[in-house]
């Protein structure tokens, strides 16, 4: 089973067309749209989660490709909120890259992005709500 979240650019000459609909119709893939700007006759994106069976994801890849739909990776990153961490550390003992870690002397946590491995454990464990996930296509939007 494949679950990914991924970018979808459509060229304006097939905007119109179900694809969406195809994908479920003809390769059993869900898909969640998170995010979409679609007008007709204009070239349109989609961010959306797809999940399905490894031959129908890979199928499905296929059919899209074929039809001038670009797939992108969706990166994604993890973003440290410093005004509303409380410092209750938390987040430092289950991070697994030591990402969030205890600077000393001051003893206060901090956030090193470039160690993140976005496992996004820190996300449930943080209390005061100072972590966020935030996904980036390719504009870094
Ligand atoms: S997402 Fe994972 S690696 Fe990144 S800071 Fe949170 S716990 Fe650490
Ligand atoms: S769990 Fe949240 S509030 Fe606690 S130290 Fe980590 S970021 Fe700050």
């Amino acid at each position: 089973m494949i679950r990914q979240k991924v970018v979808l650019r459509f060229p304006a000459d097939v905007v119109e067309q179900p694809f969406i609909y195809t994908l479920a119709k003809k390769f059993n893939v869900t898909a969640n749209i998170l995010k979409a700007n679609i007008n007709p006759r204009k070239e349109g994106s989609m961010v959306v989660e797809l999940s399905a069976e490894d031959e129908d994801y890979s199928g499905a890849m296929d059919y899209l490709q074929s039809h001038g739909v670009i797939v992108l990776p969706l990166a994604q990153q993890i973003v440290w909120l410093e005004d509303r961490c409380t410092q209750c550390g938390a987040c430092v003992v289950i991070c697994p890259t030591n990402a969030l870690w205890v600077k000393r002397p001051e003893m206060t946590v901090s956030f090193c992005s470039e160690k993140c491995v976005v496992c996004e454990r820190c996300l449930k464990a943080c209390p005061a709500r100072a972590i966020e996930a935030r996904y980036l296509d390719e504009e870094g939007e």
